[in-house]
């Protein structure tokens, strides 16, 4: 049961990475920060759905 997600850029909400996660383990949000290259400097990332 792992559901495919994307993590965006919360500032320019860039989807830079891919991720997946255990449904039954993880049921908060995801939020990590990460480099990004549009911003070119780490920010949070949110996961979305890629659906
Ligand atoms: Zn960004």
């Amino acid at each position: 049961m792992r559901e495919l997600l994307s993590l965006a850029c919360e500032e320019c909400k860039r989807r830079n990475y891919t991720t997946d996660k255990n449904k039954r383990t993880m049921t908060d949000k995801l939020v990590l920060s990460k480099y990004c290259n549009s911003c070119r400097k780490h920010t949070p990332h949110k996961e979305s759905k890629i659906k």
